[in-house]
């Protein structure tokens, strides 16, 4: 017994962290057959003009239905997926995902041709070679206008290789792809990089949305940013708008435009095709 108990000091067994151990590998091998299984979906979530409360564009966000496990959120497996690998396939199949679903509403009527949707990409798939092409020949087989298309990164995605990710900033953009700088302000936001970088939105995080009936401190930050934002000739995004009070704020200050829960959470595509169906203004 005495024996047992010494040996424990030098095999450490928490059977907590072996379940998160197996439950990682176990995710880690599912997902590579994630996609065949078709047990990826799209969601989507509307983003909304402040000035005239319309959908403008939508947010495309991934869900992972386990056969087993059920919904797996994206903050548990996108990590998981750029660690083994199959983030790429992820990121480029919930593009081509969303591509096919806007002409498809776009057929029967529900959007026009000006709707854009935003594809989240992780920094892996971003700073990949041949991103342009790859996505250029999606966008042509699906006839979709690559005006349309804003891709979402954030500040680690850039700051990992500033050159590289300037170079393919402008390469993307030479095909009328647009770009989206994601979680604005929670990164190593530094005026200068920012200035060399031709993004054409600043989503400012949620973070910050969320702070804004308290504390002045962390208020007067939003319009500092929202003007900065402008200056650059950038359209500013408000994330995670949850409270009428937020958005009364967000209007005064010229904010274009936002999304959160009080707009609508993100939806599958049948329930985001009624949403459209109903015509909401906010
Ligand atoms: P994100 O791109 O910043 O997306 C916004 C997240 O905020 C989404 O979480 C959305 O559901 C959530 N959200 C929206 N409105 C509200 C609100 O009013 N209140 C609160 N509390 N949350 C709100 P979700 O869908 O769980 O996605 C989390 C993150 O996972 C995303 O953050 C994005 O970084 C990543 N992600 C999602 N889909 C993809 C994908 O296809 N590829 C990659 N690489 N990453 C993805
Ligand atoms: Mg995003
Ligand atoms: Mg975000
Ligand atoms: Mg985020």
């Amino acid at each position: 017994r005495a024996k047992a108990l010494g040996r424990s000091r030098y095999h450490v067994f928490d059977p907590s962290m072996h379940q998160s151990v197996l439950r990682r590998l176990e995710l880690e091998n599912d997902l590579r057959r994630a996609i065949e299984r078709e047990e990826l979906q799209v969601f989507y979530q509307p983003i909304v003009d402040l000035s005239s409360g319309r959908i403008v564009a939508f947010e495309a966000l991934v869900r992972w239905f386990h056969r087993k496990r059920g919904l797996v959120s994206p903050a548990e497996f996108i990590p998981v997926a750029e660690e083994s690998g199959t983030i790429h396939a992820i990121d480029l199949w919930v593009l081509q995902s969303a591509c096919r679903q806007l002409q498809q509403w776009q057929k029967v009527g529900a959007i026009d041709s000006k709707l854009s949707v935003g594809i989240n990409l992780s920094a892996i798939t971003f700073l990949r070679p041949h991103l342009t092409e790859e996505i250029r020949r999606i966008v042509t087989d699906l006839d979709f206008d690559p005006e349309r298309l804003k891709l979402e990164i954030t500040e680690t995605a850039i700051l990992e290789n500033k050159d590289l990710a300037q170079a393919k900033i402008g390469e993307l953009q030479q095909c009328g792809i647009k770009i989206s700088l994601d979680d604005f302000g929670t990164g190593y936001s530094s005026l200068s990089y920012l200035h060399e970088l031709p993004v054409n939105t600043l989503k400012i995080d949620q973070s910050f949305i969320r702070r804004m009936d308290g504390n002045p401190q962390n208020r007067d930050l939003i319009p500092a940013i929202i003007t900065m934002a402008h200056t650059m000739e950038m359209e500013a995004i408000a994330e995670g708008i949850e409270t009428q009070g937020q958005l009364n704020q967000l209007r005064k200050l010229a904010c274009n435009c936002g999304q959160g829960y009080l707009f609508s959470a993100p939806l599958d595509a049948p329930s985001t095709q009624d949403l459209l169906a109903s015509q909401p203004r906010w």
